[in-house]
């Protein structure tokens, strides 16, 4: 079953927002049209504490919970969205991954969910290409599932090339205008 995953697509890493990411704007409308194409969509937020270990290193205070830059851009609609989960919520534990955490353990319950529905096929969307992105796609490949990477979704804070590459190299394959 294919499956959407649109990870940290939020307020702080779209311009006007504390990480706010190059480009970020323009996955929006790839992403509004791709949504309905899926059987299935999935979103992550980073959710952080106020006290959020990387706060300060390496990153501005971002995406803290329940507040404006932690929300979806106002552009998606959430009750599209089969379910949604969190990471970085621990605040002495950084989570790149919406698998694992920076110590290994489970990060969001995702893998859970997605086993007990037998949800093997997934796509990446969202930011960033290099970080949150590249870090659950390495962790779904390891856990066995099907990944894409839908490239004109995605963002990247730094490099953008180097990061698709390893990925690809890992096993995941890369498309681009999907629709
Ligand atoms: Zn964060």
């Amino acid at each position: 079953m294919k499956v959407l995953i649109l990870t940290d697509v939020q307020n702080d890493f779209l311009s006007g927002g504390a990480l706010g990411v190059k480009g970020g704007e323009e996955i929006l409308p790839v992403i509004l049209r791709l949504i309905p194409r899926f059987p299935h969509v999935l979103a992550t937020q980073d959710w952080h504490p106020h006290n959020h270990c990387s706060f300060g290193n390496p990153w501005p205070i971002h995406c803290v919970q329940d507040t404006w830059g932690a929300d979806f851009s106002p552009k998606l609609d959430r009750t599209k969205f089969a379910a949604i989960f969190h990471k970085g919520s621990d605040p002495n534990v950084e989570s790149y991954s919406i698998f694992f955490d920076a110590k290994g353990q489970p990060a969001t319950g995702i893998h859970e969910y997605l086993q007990t529905r037998k949800w093997r096929d997934l796509y990446f969307a969202g930011l960033t290409t290099d970080y949150c992105v590249f870090y659950s796609v390495l962790d779904a490949l390891k856990l066995g599932y099907r990944v894409t990477v839908i490239q004109d979704a995605c963002r990247a804070i730094g490099d953008a090339k180097k990061a698709l590459a390893h990925m690809k190299e890992k096993g995941a394959q890369l498309v681009r205008n999907l629709l």
